[in-house]
């Protein structure tokens, strides 16, 4: 029986508080930032992304019907549905996610049980570290261990699963990234995913660095809009493409050299919508031979020029974002720094020499607060593991 944590044992206090008796599972699963390989998933691309020491997380005990009741602290708020009549509801937006995972795990064929239990997470929500793939996965560990079939899926179908839940049942149009490193994520590691064979690898972190996030607290409200818009544009430019390329299917298959000689066939937007989505893969390749080779001031670099690249051809920065990534550049011990996740809000990330952590994290505070006059939130995190069921004694 493992040890559980501090806030394992507090979860399972309001466990207690709302249901009678113990759980007997704790299913964990963790938020996560990307390295590199910004709006390359839904284009087939190659993302970088880590799972953080943040997580969401369900204490559960099973049910002997398909009833599912869930209550979620930070939200005060109850899931109590059951498994055979699921239908999406408006009022508890969270529940939806709960719900649709456990739609999209029928629907791949595992037949579930129902579950009480108590949902958690100090993953921020909202702000581009994925609290909602965390969400998903948690509650999909928890539901497939309820009904006894804790490896009915591999990783890789539940993050799908995920995925699918997120997009058909709650309406989120998201790609495979998060939910795929929430589930496979490994301590030390960063995980290379080839978004079109779902192929990974991991990749070590190197020893002498560290991630420092920087939450811009900014709104993202135009976000949702431009990822569809620039979804659209990408496809645009497939399909112009195609009429020289007839071999491409998404701009994954599309090099630099090739995207320049044609460009002709492209609209001034949708090239360089195209250039930062090529270009960026290429950039994540790259990242990955700079880290085997510890070269770190490289992968500083290529960070850079992938913030420079989403502000300038993407056009998914905010002034907030760029004043953060100033903020933490400002510190020589910074080796790079990008928006990281969807762009317009949300939050940056920096690649940090070990030992300058708390001066770049200070520089966040005095000069992103000045140039923006929002206070920031300020996050350091190892290269964390993803998700996990464990028994409770
Ligand atoms: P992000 O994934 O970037 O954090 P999203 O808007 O995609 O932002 O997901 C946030 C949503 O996920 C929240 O509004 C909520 O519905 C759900 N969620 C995240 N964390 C929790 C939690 N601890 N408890 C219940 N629901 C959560
Ligand atoms: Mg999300």
């Amino acid at each position: 029986m493992q040890p559980h944590d501090k806030r394992t044992e507090e979860i399972c206090s309001e466990f207690a508080k709302v249901f009678d008796g113990k759980p007997t599972h704790v299913a964990i699963a963790p938020g996560r930032v990307n390295l590199i390989g910004e709006h390359t998933d839904y284009n087939d691309g190659f993302v970088l992304p880590v799972a953080l020491d943040k997580d969401v997380r369900v204490v559960f005990r099973p049910r002997t019907d398909r009833r599912v009741r869930l209550y979620a602290v930070e939200f005060d708020s109850w899931a109590d549905f059951d498994l055979d009549s699921l239908a999406f509801n408006n009022d508890v937006f969270w529940a939806n996610y709960t719900m649709g995972v456990a739609w999209a795990l029928e629907e791949a064929g595992v037949r579930l049980a129902g579950l009480e239990g108590v949902v958690s997470g100090n993953v921020p929500r909202g702000s581009g570290l994925s609290s909602s793939a965390a969400l998903e996965i948690s509650n999909a560990l928890a539901l497939l261990s309820a009904a006894g079939a804790p490896d009915a899926l591999t990783g890789t179908e539940i993050a799908k699963a995920a995925q699918h839940a997120e997009n058909v049942f709650v309406g989120v149009n998201c790609g495979i990234m998060d939910q795929f490193i929430s589930t496979l994520g490994e301590e030390g590691q960063a995980l290379l995913i080839d978004c079109r064979s779902l192929d990974y690898q991991r990749v070590p972190f190197p020893d002498g660095a560290s991630l420092v996030i920087g939450n811009t607290k900014a709104s993202r409200s135009l976000a949702n809009s431009a990822y569809n818009e620039r979804r659209a544009q990408c496809e645009e430019g497939v399909a112009r493409l195609q009429s020289v390329l007839p071999a491409i299917t998404a701009l994954r298959d599309v090099t630099s050299a090739q995207l320049e000689e044609h460009s002709g066939l492209l609209s001034p937007v949708v090239y360089r919508r195209c250039r930062h989505v090529v270009g960026e893969n290429e950039r994540v390749m790259a990242t990955v031979a700079a880290l085997a080779a510890g070269d770190l001031d490289e992968v500083g670099r290529l960070m850079n020029t992938s913030h420079e690249s989403l502000r300038d051809d993407y056009a998914v920065s905010s002034d907030a974002l760029d004043a953060m990534v100033d903020a933490m550049r400002s510190v020589p011990g910074c080796l790079g720094a990008r928006l990281t996740g969807a762009g317009f809000g949300g939050c940056a990330v920096a690649l940090v020499s070990k030992g300058h952590e708390r001066a770049v994290r200070d520089a966040i505070f005095e000069r992103y607060s000045k140039a923006m006059n929002i206070w920031p939130d300020v996050y350091t995190s190892p290269a964390s593991a993803g998700a996990r069921v464990m028994p409770i004694d």
